[in-house]
């Protein structure tokens, strides 16, 4: 079979992950002669199947990207290499990382940068429609026809969130037929849907934005906790705090779910009650914004006591999840217990690697997201290179 290209390594997809393995495994070009003297391939081959590489990257941090979180222990090295691929960085509040301009393009371009600089052949528009390993080699087939080999293959095609940027889930086949196996992919940072009956108290509060604490409850028991701003929407909640909870929602199944709200987490109850017993409607006022005061107000009837208990405990019963193209993450994916963490290598295939969202990895709001595909992309980029000069 006609090849169109042999490569030391191949990553396919050029997403953060894809960007960050492709830069790193193309700072040491080498050409891999094999065992037996037969020309391996040379350099780094990265195939992305949109126009352009990055295109989900442009739109995080609201179009500001915030690339890593000082709590990761990975951050010094990541602000190290960003530093050195031209881009400064600034902290804010919760140990958030932005790119000092506030332009998430000022990653997006580093990077692409550093890919021409160090001569990655970078192929866009090329869908990837499958791989396989033939003898001491990986074959990825595109759409187009065309036909790459390559000595170490880097899955970096992220997961199945926000398919309008480009990923809808393909690395899980391409894992499957290496004998991975994935747990089953579920939207994750991602506004949640309430039940039918909730409509009409929305209707009330959409568009309200609030800051508060937040618990998810499943069943009987409170899963999950989380504090900052939520908003409500027509259909249900939303905001930071909201989207840390979803990422609990796997555990639901067929139970009963809801959402658990304290507008007031640093006050008693009983505090709420004296407060409210002296001039309810206005001291309502004075703890949450009108909308929710009015709606509290109506449904306990002028009674201090409920109204405080409601300060401190609104529900709202959840129905589900957003789909893919309002999740900002996928839950679950290839298991990290099937890859070397060290080296970002499979456990199952010599020279297969795995860097990013593609794995069963998902994290909180404020970076910790970007933190991983970054971190496992210069990862798995220095060890495929690594694989294969030593095959
Ligand atoms: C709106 C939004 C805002 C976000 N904001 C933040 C934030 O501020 N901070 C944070 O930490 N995280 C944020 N995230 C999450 C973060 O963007 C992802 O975790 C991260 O981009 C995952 O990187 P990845 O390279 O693994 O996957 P992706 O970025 O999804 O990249 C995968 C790439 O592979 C390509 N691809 C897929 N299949 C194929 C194929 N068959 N052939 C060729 N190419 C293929 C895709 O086109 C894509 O370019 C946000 C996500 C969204 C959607």
């Amino acid at each position: 079979m006609a090849v169109d290209g042999k490569f030391a390594v191949a990553v396919i997809g050029g997403g953060a992950a894809g960007m960050a393995a492709s830069a790193v495994a193309a700072e040491y070009p080498r050409r891999i002669v094999d065992g037996d003297g037969e020309d391996g391939g040379e350099g780094i081959l990265c195939l992305e199947r949109n126009d352009a590489p990055g295109r989900k990257l442009l739109a995080t941090g609201n179009g500001r990207c915030n690339l890593t979180n000082a709590a990761c222990s990975e951050s010094k090295e990541l602000l190290l290499f960003f530093r050195k691929i031209g881009v400064l960085t600034r902290l804010e509040e919760g140990g958030r990382f932005y790119p000092y301009s506030g332009q998430a393009t000022a990653v997006r371009n580093s990077l692409y940068v550093e890919m021409k600089r160090r001569g990655v052949d970078l192929r866009c528009n090329s869908p990837v429609k499958s791989v396989r390993r033939e003898e001491r080699y990986f074959e990825i087939e595109t759409e187009g026809g065309e036909i790459f080999r390559a000595i170490a293959l880097v899955l970096a095609t992220g997961g199945k969130a926000g398919p309008q940027y480009g990923s809808f889930g393909d690395g899980y086949a391409f894992a499957r037929s290496f004998g991975h196996s994935v747990v089953s992919p579920l939207p994750a940072l991602v506004r949640m849907v309430c039940e039918e009956g909730q409509r009409h108290r929305l209707r009330a509060l959409k568009g309200v934005r609030v800051k508060c604490e937040a618990a998810l409850w499943i069943g009987v028991s409170a899963v999950g906790r989380a504090s900052g701003e939520l908003q409500f929407t027509e259909d249900g909640l939303s905001g930071i705090c909201i989207f840390d909870l979803s990422r609990y929602m796997r555990m639901k199944g067929s139970q009963v779910c809801r959402v658990e709200l304290d507008f007031a987490p640093e006050t008693e109850e009983r505090m709420l009650i004296n407060l409210l017993s002296d001039n309810r409607a206005a001291s309502l006022s004075g703890v949450v914004p009108d909308k929710i005061a009015a709606l509290i107000d109506s449904e306990t009837k002028g009674n201090p006591r409920a109204a405080a208990r409601m300060l401190k405990h609104m529900e709202f019963p959840v129905a589900g999840t957003k789909g893919w193209k309002d999740a900002q993450v996928t839950s679950g994916g290839v298991p990290l217990s099937e890859v070397n963490t060290g080296t970002m290598e499979s456990k199952l295939i010599r020279g297969l690697f795995f860097a990013g969202e593609i794995l069963d990895y998902d994290g909180a709001c404020g970076g910790f997201n970007l933190n991983w595909a970054f971190a496992t992309g210069l990862k798995a980029g220095r060890s495929a290179l690594g694989s294969a000069a030593n095959a």
